[in-house]
């Protein structure tokens, strides 16, 4: 099908144009003004409105195993809410068992995520370190996967000591990956954990009180140190707090591959959230947890600067009942909000409309960035040649954030209430329309697994 888009502004990354787009065999064929229109082409006036590269979600977790269940939206309901949203590629993960092999691991996770309707990659997790899995991070490479998660936090379940965190970069940089980092010192986070409880605090405001800001800017200091002595690129996942950046800044300006990625609740959301009820407070149990306002402010800044590459979502909803496990213990509360349908509008009404970023780092941090650092070759960019992934942005359209409107499969929505302008009007993933007029007009699960 061809598919002529005409009338609209065109936003890049490094630049903004007024042009016409052609589309034809799935790709972006040319761009110029005033493109004719002929038969039998399927065309599309966005007069007044912004054609923006289909956003790339650098950080999820659809149906992602945790202690007493699933986080609640699977690949289906949560690449629908991304699409909606504006997002057509996905970036999950593959957390093996201990001892599973990462290869049979990621077969897997493949399979679950055949229904998805965006398109899909995947960090694969080592979570331990057994007989054989240098062989098998690189056959992950070879098989389309640059990047491995690690987590320094979590250390009774996938967490890594630092012994197999040190084994992990040595690999990774040897064969030409980068690691992916969740940075919290594990250790200390659960030593303060029972102590708050065995004093018989149960409540959710304990759990950003165990894990500090330092908690998180040590282990990023420790992590880049390590990252460095074994030349092994290092994204730090979901940076919440400003005491970070200062060591992302030390090592950027040093010249290490050192990347950083933020989410819309670091941005957002304070930690006055976690004062109230149970049911008020528990859908901000999150690690890292909410921040104060400095913080907040500090990632602004570092998204304009470039301390901050990439905006994330983190996005791993659950539902009120599945919060409510942890009623009387904190620490049993499933960790993680949802938030994949809403970070394009949100950084857009936020950001972009505040004059905190540019339309073109709004496009940067939501698509083009992700895309380069997780080597997504055809996608990122409105320019020939590319994936026909594309968003028409209607600047105009109101909405109030809530649950009881949302596509996310859960009760919680962790922005309710939160009024926002701009929206996805039209959604384009490989040259097919999934959304018309801000619904959704298929649901057809072809997302393709991208290889990077
Ligand atoms: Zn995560």
């Amino acid at each position: 099908m061809e598919l002529l888009i005409k009338n609209g502004t065109i936003i890049n990354a490094d630049r903004t144009e007024k042009a016409d787009i052609f589309i034809k065999n799935g790709k972006i064929a040319f761009i110029r003004a005033n493109i004719d229109v002929h038969e039998n082409v399927n065309l599309i006036n966005a007069e007044g409105k912004f054609l923006i590269p289909g956003g790339i979600d650098p950080h999820v977790h659809m149906h992602l195993p945790v202690p007493g269940g699933f986080s609640s939206d699977d690949f289906y309901t949560g690449s629908r809410a991304a699409i909606l949203g504006g997002t057509t590629t996905l970036l999950d993960f593959v957390t093996p068992h201990k001892s599973q092999s990462l290869i049979e691991a990621l077969h897997q996770r493949k399979l679950e995520a055949e229904e998805s309707i965006t398109d899909y990659s995947f960090h694969v997790s080592p979570v331990d370190w057994h007989q054989g899995i240098e062989e098998e991070i690189a056959q992950c490479i070879e098989d389309g996967i640059s990047s491995f998660k690690v987590y320094l936090a979590y250390l009774d379940t996938i967490g890594l000591n630092q012994e197999v965190f040190e084994k992990v970069l040595k690999t990774v940089g040897r064969l030409g990956g980068m690691v992916t980092a969740h940075c919290e010192t594990g250790k200390e986070i659960e030593k303060k954990r029972t102590e708050y409880f065995n004093k018989g605090f149960t409540h959710p405001a304990y759990h950003p009180l165990s894990r500090p800001s330092e908690t998180e800017a040590n282990a990023v200091k420790s992590a880049i140190a390590l990252a460095g002595k074994y030349n092994c690129p290092i994204y730090i996942v979901h940076v919440s707090t400003k005491e970070s950046l200062k060591y992302i800044e030390q090592s950027k300006n040093a010249g290490q591959a050192v990347f950083a990625e933020t989410c819309p609740q670091y941005l957002l959301l304070e930690d006055s959230m976690y004062q109230g009820s149970f049911e008020h407070t528990s859908p901000y149990v999150m690690s890292p947890p909410l921040r104060k306002k400095e913080d907040n402010e500090a990632l602004w800044e570092a998204l304009n600067s470039g301390l901050i590459d990439t905006v994330g979502t983190d996005h791993c909803p659950f539902t009120l009942s599945q919060k409510n496990q942890g009623i009387d213990d904190f620490r049993k509360i499933p960790n993680g909000a949802g938030g994949v349908e809403h970070r394009l509008e949100l950084l857009y009404t936020c950001g972009v409309l505040t004059n905190k970023i540019s339309l073109n780092k709004w496009v940067e941090l939501c698509s083009t960035k992700p895309a380069e650092l997780l080597r997504l070759k055809s996608k990122g960019k409105i320019t020939v040649g590319m994936d026909a992934d594309i968003v028409i942005w209607d600047p105009e359209p109101e909405n109030v954030i809530s649950s009881q409107t949302h596509h996310q499969n859960t009760d919680i929505n962790i922005y309710e209430g939160f009024k926002t302008r701009g929206k996805a009007d039209t959604v384009i993933k490989n040259a097919r329309i999934f959304v018309e007029k801000g619904e959704l007009a298929t649901d057809v699960s072809n997302g393709s697994f991208l290889t990077r």
